[in-house]
């Protein structure tokens, strides 16, 4: 089979037990068949017009990835063509989620805008070659020449131009003689193809703007579809890996470096785009939740951004996980958010720390406990994990629980606190309810409770058994916190709406739920920004960096289990 009628097609090795994924097979045959004596080379090639997304991590670890496994290349390239929109923050934070994620670029930083003197000499070697030409027509005219997709387009009345006038056009272009829009370079290929994209396609416009990278130096800049086989080629990349919308222009790609004397002959593999439930993977609409403001910024932890999913808890190793787990194939890909959420658990659960927290606080009077009296328990900070030690957790006569761990009139299966019920106090003893108190509003205000001394550590010598196991914090030891809980951002698993929609009124109204006095035992106090937890029977939890000691703030990474619904009831 030629090398080139196979790139796309399915090439699951029936052969192979453990399900591998097409574009590794199509490496792993590349490489048996010694195409590639110097190994592969792949890049991500990001455009800095907003920060990465979780679907970017697909595409990052993909390409890294599969370098890092066949002792090949990647590089990092910033797809920097169009100056309307790429900033230098978006460049730095892309850079520090690549790192994030555990990838490193070595000296394999590139723009493609460090290209563009070399990129002009290819435009040059084209029209010199009769392959493009200088149009005048308006982007509108353009348009309305180019066709549909059942009937061919008509040529460029400038089409026939000779090489002369279109490279003494080019230079002129260059150098600033035209104003934006009124001519730009096309490919001289075929109108009537069936391939839109090959209809005689811009290669290069005017645009009169400061450049992030290369400032007031250029005022033409070259498309996307000419700059990225080129950039390829440069790097002396094998691999181009990009996503399915690009599967049409892939016939472009070839084109452009068959028409020039690239340095390299790299080819183009199309997979699928990730999508995730509840959330949305475009730059484009993510810009718009910013610049709505319905979102605190590109990193709120809501966001499916990687800076969101930093801020709010989720290790770098849950998305690589989530990644691998995901799979590379071509076929449309919607995942369920529970599999990411499960990686996040999944990496967390072994080594970080749990704590007491109590998140809508109601009091609880040990009657029989003497007021003055303290002690202290000891804690195990991981129930499997000895190594991550213990710590010592205050006792005193007030205590806080979770007001939905007490119920006055509890329905059958109901295991926790009502009165004349005995539960455990975990770790510490077993307590029996006594008595209710109400506010004037015939709420629920405070608990009375008697303890069991004989109890201590929370069994009971006699061995009778108790059904509920709740957690509870010391009133007087107790430090109050900010707790931010989140839920997906949309209600529909698959939300539809532009960025002209106003986004407040589409957002998920319950996404981020502020809990200002939550408490904390004494030992989270002074956790530092990033720390993890899991705060037992709630959650795992990560502290916000705005968190200072005098106001902790602590974001919930993931519930306890996948049901976000459960949430909702909390
Ligand atoms: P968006 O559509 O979100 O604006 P983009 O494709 O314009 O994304 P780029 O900065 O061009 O964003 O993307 C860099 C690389 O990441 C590209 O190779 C692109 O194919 C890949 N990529 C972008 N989104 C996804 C996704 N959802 N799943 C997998 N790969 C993706
Ligand atoms: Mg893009």
């Amino acid at each position: 089979m030629p090398r080139s009628a196979s790139r796309n097609g399915s090439l699951m090795n029936e052969n192979h037990a453990a399900p591998s994924h097409f574009i590794r097979q199509l490496i792993q045959a590349d490489l048996d068949a010694n195409r590639h004596p110097q190994g592969i080379t792949t890049r991500f090639p990001p455009e800095p017009n907003g920060y990465l997304h979780i679907g970017h991590a697909k595409s990052i670890c993909l390409n890294f990835g599969i370098a890092r496994e066949f002792s090949g290349r990647c590089f990092l390239r910033f797809d920097d063509t169009n100056p309307d929109r790429e900033s230098p923050e978006f460049v730095s934070a892309i850079k520090q989620d690549v790192q994030w994620l555990g990838f490193d670029w070595e000296d394999r930083l590139r723009h493609a805008s460090d290209y563009f003197e070399q990129l002009y000499g290819f435009a040059v070697e084209l029209i010199k070659a009769g392959h493009a030409f200088v149009c005048d027509l308006s982007a509108e005219e353009i348009r309305t020449t180019r066709g549909t997709l059942t009937t061919p387009g008509s040529n460029s009345p400038f089409r026939d131009r000779s090489a002369e006038e279109n490279l003494d056009l080019f230079s002129r272009m260059r150098d600033g003689e035209f104003a934006e829009g009124s001519r730009v370079l096309r490919a001289k290929i075929d109108m009537s193809s069936p391939n839109i994209h090959l209809r005689d396609p811009a290669l290069y416009r005017i645009r009169y703007q400061t450049h992030h990278n290369t400032g007031d130096q250029w005022c033409i800049y070259p498309m996307y579809d000419f700059t990225h086989p080129l950039s390829d080629a440069i790097e002396g990349v094998t691999h181009s890996l990009c996503t399915l919308e690009f599967e049409d222009n892939r016939a472009l790609y070839d084109w452009v470096l068959e028409h020039v004397s690239a340095p390299a002959r790299p080819y183009q593999t199309e997979f699928s785009r990730l999508s995730l439930e509840y959330t949305v993977v475009s730059k484009r609409l993510l810009t718009a939740l910013v610049s709505q403001q319905v979102v605190s910024g590109w990193d709120d932890p809501r966001m499916p951004t990687l800076s969101g999913m930093r801020r709010r808890g989720f290790p770098p190793e849950a998305i690589v996980d989530f990644c691998g787990r995901i799979g590379v194939t071509r076929n449309q890909q919607n995942v369920e958010l529970s599999v990411l959420e499960n990686c996040v658990r999944e990496a967390l659960d072994p080594s970080v720390p749990r704590a007491f927290s109590v998140l809508r606080p109601l009091k609880v009077v040990i009657e029989n406990y003497p007021d003055d009296q303290e002690e202290h328990f000891v804690a195990q900070n991981h129930p499997n994990d000895a190594s991550l030690g213990e710590r010592h957790v205050p006792f005193c006569r007030e205590l806080f629980i979770e007001q939905d761990d007490f119920m006055e009139n509890p329905p059958g299966k109901f295991f926790r606190l009502a009165p004349g019920r005995e539960v455990r106090l975990r770790y510490a003893y077993l307590v029996t309810c006594t008595d209710v108190i109400h506010d004037e509003n015939g709420n629920v205000a405070e608990v009375r409770c008697t303890y069991d001394p004989e109890t201590r550590g929370g069994n009971a010598p006699d061995g009778r058994k108790v059904k509920g196991t709740i957690h509870w914090v010391s009133a007087k030891h107790a430090q109050d916190a900010t707790v931010r809980l989140y839920e997906p951002l949309f209600n529909d698993p698959e939300p539809k709406f532009s960025s002209e929609d106003n986004l407040a009124d589409i957002l998920n109204p319950n996404s981020c739920v502020t809990i200002e006095q939550a408490k904390i035992e004494p030992s989270l106090v002074s956790a530092k920004p990033g720390a993890c937890f899991q705060f037992e029977r709630l959650g795992y939890f990560c502290v916000d960096p705005t968190s200072t000691e005098v106001t902790p703030v602590f974001n919930r990474a993931v519930s306890l289990r996948d049901t976000w619904q459960r949430v909702k009831n909390q």
